[in-house]
């Protein structure tokens, strides 16, 4: 269901995504989780379908689509496959920038490939300092250095890398010379053929288990025509569009983890055991259905009501998309630990979908801005002249 107004095109979207994710993604979604596989021709059949660039403007070859329909179709995609929902996702934030600023050269380098299909990307932010630290965050950027004609990137490591080993580029985000102070940002947009990587230690997450989102390092030469933007200003020239973006995206992946979890909830309640006894008999699962089903309606209100703000270019703070992000994981979070209790010891012994939902859902309140700064970032929003 949505109430909110999706127009003719949209529902169209909405309803494709929903055919390909139940197509493509869906039978391959257990096994992804399982053996902690990248879900390579989950994403593959999403390229077949253009969706690799689609944000990518028409008249550059891509769809060209809103943030309404971006959502839409990524929430259709985690409702059956979190973990390709989610490097598809990522994708989209590691192309957005050059999706939106890019320069002439970079169209006909990443662009205009991109939008055939030939670039698949991941978005490389935060670090740890690394093994011996225990992999605790340092919440700072480290810096590379600025050579003639580029920039030398030196071991440069990344904590978590979503699509780590899996993608044909890579955003990159530094700081460019050691003296440049923290908050200052660059960003590059890198084929991974052309530097070296190495991948510390494979992923074996909780949740979100195909996402190969390992920690890597980084080394090599990178050109001045693969920076994104203009050097140091990625918090600030970027912002208007690249935070909300971030945001939705996040939101929308979290939305779709407990919308599929719901929706498979929605069909085995109501399910008559041999016994005769059904699910749905128990009133307290009732209730909580009700309360589930309105959790999950007004965190897609919420979602979709703020991206069609972006869209509309209505936006001047970034508290709607730190509240739509926050909203969605949180619902993510409630809806999948309710079920795990309806569904008792078959979701606990793993025999249900619905636990795989669980350990999704924890992803969505550290990934990404972690929930707790999301909050703390609201505060000067809500409180301007404190
Ligand atoms: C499955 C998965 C995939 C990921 N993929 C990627 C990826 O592709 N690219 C990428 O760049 N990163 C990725 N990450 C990293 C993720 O984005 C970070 O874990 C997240 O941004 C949190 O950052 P952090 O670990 O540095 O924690 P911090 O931001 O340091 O926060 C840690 C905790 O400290 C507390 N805290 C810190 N600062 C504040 C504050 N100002 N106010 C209140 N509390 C605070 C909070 O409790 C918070 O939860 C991934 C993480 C996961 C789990």
């Amino acid at each position: 269901m949505s109430y909110f107004p999706l127009t003719k095109h949209q529902q169209d979207w909405q309803e494709r995504a929903r055919d390909i994710a139940g197509r493509e993604l869906a039978d391959r979604a257990a096994e992804t989780d399982r053996l902690g596989q990248f879900p390579t021709e989950s994403l593959e059949a999403l390229k077949k379908e253009g969706l690799w660039g689609l944000r990518v403007d028409k008249v550059h070859g891509g769809l060209g689509e809103d943030m309404v329909t971006t959502c839409v179709i990524v929430e259709e995609l985690s409702k059956k496959c979190p973990s390709t929902a989610m490097c598809y996702k990522m994708h989209l934030e590691g192309v957005e920038i050059l999706s939106r600023i890019p320069t002439k050269y970079q169209v006909k380098k990443f662009v205009e490939p991109l939008a055939r299909g030939e670039v698949f990307s991941a978005a490389a932010g935060g670090e740890s300092a690394g093994a011996g630290d225990d992999w605790t965050p340092v919440n700072t950027l480290a810096a590379i250095a600025k050579v003639p004609g580029g920039y030398q990137l030196d071991g440069l490591r990344k904590a978590y890398v979503t699509s780590a080993g899996h993608v044909s580029h890579i955003e990159l985000r530094c700081r460019v010379g050691e003296d440049t102070p923290q908050g200052s940002a660059s960003k590059l947009f890198i084929e991974e053929d052309k530097i070296d990587w190495e991948i510390i230690e494979p992923w074996d997450g909780l949740g979100m288990r195909g996402n190969s989102s390992s920690p890597v390092k980084y080394s090599g030469f990178v050109p001045d025509e693969n920076l994104l933007g203009a050097e140091h200003t990625i918090f600030q020239d970027t912002d208007a569009f690249l935070r909300p973006m971030l945001g939705l995206t996040y939101a929308a992946a979290y939305l779709g983890i407990a919308s599929g979890a719901f929706e498979i909830a929605l069909e085995e309640m109501p399910r008559q055991y041999r016994s005769g006894h059904r699910r749905l008999d128990n009133v307290i699962y009732q209730r909580r259905m009700a309360e589930m089903s309105t959790q999950i309606e007004a965190a897609r209100a919420l979602m979709l009501a703020t991206a069609l703000y972006f869209d509309q270019e209505r936006g001047t703070t970034d508290l709607p998309y730190l509240q739509a992000k926050v909203n969605c994981s949180e619902a993510a979070v409630r809806v999948t630990s309710d079920l795990m209790t309806c569904f008792t010891g078959t979701a606990f012994a793993r025999r249900s979908p619905i636990e795989r939902y669980f350990r999704d859902a924890r992803a969505g309140l550290v990934m990404g801005m972690a929930n707790d700064v999301a909050y703390q970032s609201m505060i000067p929003h809500l409180f301007p002249e404190a």
